[in-house]
């Protein structure tokens, strides 16, 4: 890597757990039969028309104000592809006017801090679900035929998207991992997703360029689609960076697209060629009126928001007087709440750290 500076960008998708989709009633609930949480609107029949879910605007706006962003009016827009689990040839989006931008989130790794800088959150709805059925690897290619699930479609989330972050180093695989850990964590407290990898409520794309050490000019990115595990982010990050170099110190060229990550062999492949968004047409989504929270109720829900993730460990561990390697045992175990009630009981938080290991 001896030359080049490596630059990510995090994309990550988290699922509202609003009880309904976020422009009509059909249920907002993993699993279920296929096709049994639908209606007109999620199956974008002729005549059906969307209306706005209020839960989803509120979580969305928690999100943004715990991600440190300015909350602002905002507008919903189409942007025009085709894809079968898509069946109004449009995802609802925002694009210029995302409802939440600008913002922050303190990262930590290795006991330093690193600042990642949140470009927007904006609102969209989730595409349905497609089975490829017949072909060896699961995908469109060599398939018989594929089967088309719409209970996802229309289910509400937020997307979160940092800005390029530069000056990570080495450390840019864990500084990704660190980063989708953290949102993971401070979207768990806030209430608003269950942002299970496992289940594809939260997932990440990982974007990375090299640039020419000191250049200060960005080199062609590569988007690895839906990476789902914290581990699978910082394994990603490090063998695109490695790909990249040796490409580029062969003389050849990045090739601007997608990627597919192999969780199994722990590479990437090629995907299909990303163009910039000019490509899809986004224009304001004229059956949606633009979405104005008003001040006080912006206010208000800051007013809700949990301690951050972050402070809270470093509260408990010195109010417990743990060491940084019992609190990561700690914390890596899911037991910081039960120790948390169990010191409250009386337990000495020595005592309860080794019960509950
Ligand atoms: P897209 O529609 O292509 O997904 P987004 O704006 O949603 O575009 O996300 C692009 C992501 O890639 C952002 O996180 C951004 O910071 C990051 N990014 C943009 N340019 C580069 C680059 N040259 N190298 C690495 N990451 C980049
Ligand atoms: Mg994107």
């Amino acid at each position: 890597m001896e030359g080049w500076e490596t630059v990510i960008g995090l994309e990550v998708h988290a699922e509202l757990a609003t009880a309904t989709k976020l422009f009509s009633g059909a249920r907002n609930e993993f699993g279920g039969d296929p096709n049994t949480h639908i209606d007109p609107v999620s199956l974008g029949l002729p005549g059906s028309l969307p209306v706005l879910n209020e839960k989803a605007v509120e979580l969305a706006i928690r999100v943004g104000l715990a991600l440190n962003c300015r909350v602002q009016p905002s507008e919903f827009a189409r942007k025009n592809y085709f894809y079968p689990d898509m069946p109004k040839n449009f995802q609802t989006s925002q694009y210029d006017e995302p409802i939440a931008f600008d913002g922050y989130m303190d990262v930590e790794v290795d006991g330093e801090t690193f600042r990642v800088e949140i470009e927007r959150a904006h609102m969209e709805e989730d595409t349905g679900k497609s089975t490829h059925v017949g072909g060896a690897t699961g995908r469109i290619h060599g398939a018989d035929y594929s089967l088309v699930d719409y209970n996802r479609a229309g289910i509400p989330l937020i997307e979160i998207v940092t800005r390029p972050i530069l000056g990570a180093g080495e450390k840019a695989p864990a500084v990704a991992r660190a980063y989708v850990q953290q949102l993971r964590d401070l979207i768990v407290a806030l209430g608003v997703s269950e942002a299970r990898m496992d289940q594809g409520n939260l997932r990440a794309d990982v974007n990375l360029s090299l640039s020419p050490k000191g250049s200060g000019v960005l080199g062609t990115r590569t988007e690895t689609k839906n990476v789902n595990s914290f581990r699978s982010v910082e394994r990603a990050v490090r063998f695109e960076m490695q790909r990249h170099a040796a490409i580029l110190d062969a003389g050849g060229a990045i090739f601007q697209e997608t990627r597919h990550w192999h969780e199994d062999t722990g590479i990437t492949t090629s995907g299909r060629p990303k163009s910039d968004a000019d490509d899809y047409r986004y224009f304001p989504e004229p059956d949606l009126v633009p979405v104005a929270p008003s001040r006080e109720w912006v206010e208000e829900l800051r007013g809700t928001l949990p301690e951050n993730p972050v402070e809270r460990r470093a509260r408990l561990q010195e109010a417990w007087g743990f060491t940084d390697l019992e609190m990561r045992d700690v914390v890596a175990a899911g037991v910081v709440e039960a120790i948390e009630e169990t010191v409250a009981e009386g337990a000495a938080p020595q005592a309860a750290r080794k019960w509950w290991l």
